[in-house]
């Protein structure tokens, strides 16, 4: 089986890079590879390194690059999942998901109806933290070379305000406005250029009709997952799914 390790990007040199701390032990002490050893190593910035092993130490792991790879198993679209808050485990286990799937960033969204809301306070830096950490297994599981970018909790207002910043921000919903995902292929053959593309998803209890008001008039599309009334995270899962199988990256 195929094993990816994780350097972090300061640690890569010219010619040589320095893993460090737990994924150094669990190079030497659980897999037991040492001086003499080739690895594969991903920086999360989107380059693959095969790697010699030169020496190593109680937490550390150095090598020389033998070649690199530029964004190895990485979709041509940069997807953006906007998931309103929702509890503990069920968001660590979208972080770990939609990692897999193939998302580059995801936005943690304080929506109206949001239960949970983070406040500037010492929580929300170690749950911050604690999604980098998911990621980064996550991106290794499914051999990915880019660590999706976790990003600071924004409100709804504060995100509307970027939505420039996307080739097309779509939002998942219930409405009689909403279009069938299964269309989606028109509007994405309306569009010149598809780069980035913003999702958003509602807490457990949904959207407000005010944010979904403010989201149509800033232009974001409704678009319906089917009948059925998903769990919010199941939503962010299968919407970014479907929308990066549309972009003929899944499957
Ligand atoms: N009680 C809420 C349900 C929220 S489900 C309500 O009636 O609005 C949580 C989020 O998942 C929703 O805000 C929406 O973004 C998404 N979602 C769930 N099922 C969906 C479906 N069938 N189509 C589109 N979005 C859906």
């Amino acid at each position: 089986m195929i094993t990816y390790f994780y350097v972090e990007p300061k640690n890569v040199g010219k010619n040589f890079l320095k893993i460090e701390g737990e994924e150094a032990k669990h190079i030497c002490l659980v897999l037991r590879k040492g001086k003499g050893e080739i690895i594969e190593v991903v920086d999360g910035e989107g380059i693959k390194y095969q790697v010699l092993i030169t020496g190593t130490g109680k937490d550390w792991v150095q090598g020389k690059i033998l070649t690199q790879i530029r964004k190895e198993n990485e979709p041509l679209t940069h997807l953006t999942l906007a998931q309103a808050l929702i509890k503990g485990l069920r968001m660590d286990f979208l972080v770990e998901k939609i990692t897999e799937i193939g998302v580059s960033s995801i936005i943690p969204l304080i929506a109206e109806k949001s239960l949970i809301k983070l406040g500037k306070d010492k929580k929300e830096f170690a749950r911050l933290n604690r999604w980098k950490r998911i990621a980064i297994s996550g991106m290794k599981q499914s051999l990915r070379s880019r660590l999706p970018q976790i990003q600071k909790p924004v409100l709804f207002e504060e995100l509307l305000a970027t939505i420039k910043d996307y080739d097309l921000a779509l939002i998942a919903c219930q409405t009689k406005k909403s279009i069938r995902l299964r269309r989606i292929k028109e509007i994405f053959g309306l569009k010149r250029r598809l780069k980035k593309i913003l999702l958003l998803v509602g807490p457990e209890s949904g959207f407000t009709q005010k944010e979904l008001d403010q989201a149509f008039q800033a232009g974001i599309i409704p678009v319906s997952l089917g009948p059925r009334r998903l769990r919010a995270e199941t939503a962010g899962i299968l919407f970014s799914s479907l929308v990066l199988y549309e972009l003929e990256d899944l499957g």
